[in-house]
């Protein structure tokens, strides 16, 4: 895949197949394009690429999923639509959210194929109701395992700099920090280590 930076001036004499206007999740929207053999143009107003995608846990939500499947997660669309069905109660269109888990496997399968990310399930973080039906007190939420800012060189720096940054570096998976929130909690637990 090539990517190139544009200055302003270059990009109003450029014609390209589709124009994402932001930075954030609009990225994985560019993929996408991209994937499907269409030129992309990412326009950000900030001086920084990332938006407030940047500064989140990155745990993607995505019932039934390949590496759910992989990790043993035993999820289906039956059961996640159950949940969803339970938590949304009409106030959502059906099509909509039947859409969102029907593409939901052709999602992940791109975001493995067109990014250099290794995805795995972060097993107990609940669902955020999982006494709902079909909710899952396991959850079904996955996550980037750590992953090394150096490999993108340069571009680096226009990384939207994280507003938790540790005093030294230590990769934190959200799985992890599960178990750093309990410290406080159950001392016991604390002398179970982050995975690095
Ligand atoms: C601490 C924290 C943790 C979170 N953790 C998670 C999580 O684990 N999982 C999850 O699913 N969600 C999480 N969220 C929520 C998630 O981060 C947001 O829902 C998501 O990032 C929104 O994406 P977005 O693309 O809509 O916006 P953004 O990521 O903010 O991207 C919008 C971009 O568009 C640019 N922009 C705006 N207007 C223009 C314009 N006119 N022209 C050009 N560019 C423009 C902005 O500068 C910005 O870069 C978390 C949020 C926070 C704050």
């Amino acid at each position: 895949m090539t990517v190139e930076s544009l200055p302003l001036t270059r990009v109003r004499e450029t014609t390209v197949d589709v124009v994402v206007v932001g930075s954030g999740t609009g990225l994985a929207a560019a993929l996408a394009a991209q994937d499907a053999g269409l030129e992309a143009l990412v326009i950000e107003k900030t001086e920084y690429v990332g938006g407030s995608t940047s500064l989140s846990g990155g745990a993607f939500w995505i019932p039934a999923n390949p590496i759910l499947e992989a990790e043993g997660a035993h999820d289906t669309l039956e059961r996640a639509s159950r949940y969803i069905e339970s938590l949304v109660d009409g106030a959502v269109p059906e099509e909509r959210w039947r859409s969102f888990l029907d593409h939901g496997e052709a999602t992940v399968e791109l975001l493995r194929r067109a990014t250099p990310l290794k995805f795995s399930w972060a097993r107990e973080y609940a669902d955020y109701h999982p006494e709902r039906p079909g909710g899952s007190a396991s959850g079904r939420s996955c996550e980037s395992r750590p992953f090394n800012v150096k490999r993108l060189g340069a571009e680096r720096d226009r990384l939207r700099p994280s507003g938790m940054a540790a005093p030294i570096p230590m990769p934190i998976t959200g799985a992890d920090y599960r178990w750093m929130n309990l410290m406080v909690r159950t001392p016991r637990r604390s002398r179970r280590s982050p995975r690095g």
